[in-house]
Order: structure tokens, then sequence, then C-alpha cells
């Protein structure tokens, strides 16, 4: 594998991954109606794998639209992938399993392992879940999705060796600055990515605050902020 695995952050909870093998991994897809959000359904050109942490549409809007011009495969529970097909249109090919998965299992897809977690938090349909994603040079990162901090990131961090974690940041619907330092101690990842934050003005308005409670209660993580649009290459 000649490259590393990019990070590009497009606000909210909404990446896109690009991984060693050169396939694409989007997250949380949200941009029509996104205040933050740098580019436009038409500049995504080619993507592998969409996970949808929830039902919600700050989550989920486009990930229907963006696994039919693309062919990705979505990654979401059984009941949400059950309204994207019926509602949305989503092919049983474009469909994890054909029919969506759940808390604790792993998918093989292009060469990457998808296992979805628990997060604490609701859901317009099933639950709210969170990635942890294996690339094919064995890269490992985490989409918390959206949730309050909870003890077993200790055991995520245990059995999965985090490269980066994708974290909320940003209060109110998700974890606080406070919250969000904490949980770099139980998953210890080697490089955090805060999201979730800014995108409405209820939240957190800037990442500072996690950046100096980081400093303080995990010195060891490095804590990468991206504005949108703006990416990170691991070293
Ligand atoms: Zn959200």
């Amino acid at each position: 594998m000649a490259s590393k695995a990019t990070f590009r952050f497009l606000s909210h909870a909404f990446f896109s991954i690009t991984t060693p093998g050169g396939k694409t991994i989007i997250t949380d897809p949200w941009i029509e109606g996104n205040p933050l959000c740098p580019i436009k359904l038409g500049d995504i050109k080619a993507a592998d794998i969409v996970l949808v942490s929830h039902d919600h549409f700050d989550h989920a809007a486009q990930a229907v639209d963006i696994a039919k011009k693309t062919g990705a495969v979505v990654v979401t529970q059984p009941e949400t992938m059950n309204r994207f097909k019926s509602q949305l249109g989503l092919a049983d090919k474009n469909a994890v399993f054909g029919m969506g998965m759940n808390t604790g299992g792993s998918a093989h897809i292009a060469g990457i392992t998808v296992t979805m977690t628990q997060a604490f938090h609701s859901s317009a349909t099933a639950c709210p879940a969170g990635y942890i994603v294996k690339m094919e040079d064995g890269t490992t990162f985490y989409h918390a999705g959206d949730t309050g901090i909870f003890e077993s990131m200790r055991l995520l961090g245990e059995l999965y060796k985090l490269d980066v974690a994708l974290l909320p940041i940003g209060s109110v619907f998700v974890m606080d600055a406070v919250q969000a330092a904490a949980a770099l101690k139980l998953l210890r990842p080697k490089v955090a990515i805060p999201m979730h934050y800014k995108t409405f003005p209820i939240l957190e308005q800037s990442a500072n605050r996690f950046v100096e409670l980081a400093k303080k209660e995990a010195p060891q993580v490095k804590v990468v902020v991206l504005e949108p649009g703006q990416e990170y290459k691991l070293e």
C-alpha cells in the first residue's frame, strides 16, 4: 500500500475517507440544507461504502443519493435500511447483506472491515450506532456517531487498536468537550478529529475547549481540528 489513509472533513459528522487501497468511505452524508457543507452532491464522483450512524436528517440525508450515483454499499441497521428501500428506492445490492446489519456485527466490503458499535442517542428508525473500520493496511478508525460517553469505549479501545477517533464534541445532542476529552482516555486513539459542532447555533461553536481539555486529559493523543473541506493524511 503506497499511501496512507486520508480523512476529509465535510462538516458535522460527514467525512470522506480515502483508504490506502484507494477506496472511498463516506460517513453520515448531509449536503442539502447543511450550512457548513463545502460540497455539492455532484462533487462526489465515487464511493464504495456509505456508513449511516442513525436515521436523523443531519446524518442520513444523502446516503441513498450517493449510493444510487456511485453504486456504494450502505451500512446501517435493518429498520433504517427498510426505510431507505421502501421510501427512497435503495436497491438490495446497495444494502449491506441486502438488508442491513446490527450492533456487534461486521461486514467485509471491498477489502475493508466495518464493525457496528453501540451509541447512546435516538433515531427515527432502529437504534443509533457507531462504526469501527479496519482498512486494507490495518489502519483502524472509529466514527462514534452521535453519542454520550460510555464506559465500554474502554473495551472498544482494547479490542481495536484505534489509529483515529472521530468524536462528537458539540454538546446538546452529543458529548460535550468534557466527555469527549474523557473518551480519549478510554479509546486511546493515536489521533482524534472533533466533529458535530458549530453546525447549529445551539451547538458548541468551536473545538477550542475540547483541544484544551484533551491536552490535559490525554496529552498522548494528537488532536487534529479540521475546517469543513480540509483533510488530514495519516503519517
Ligand atoms: Zn446529529
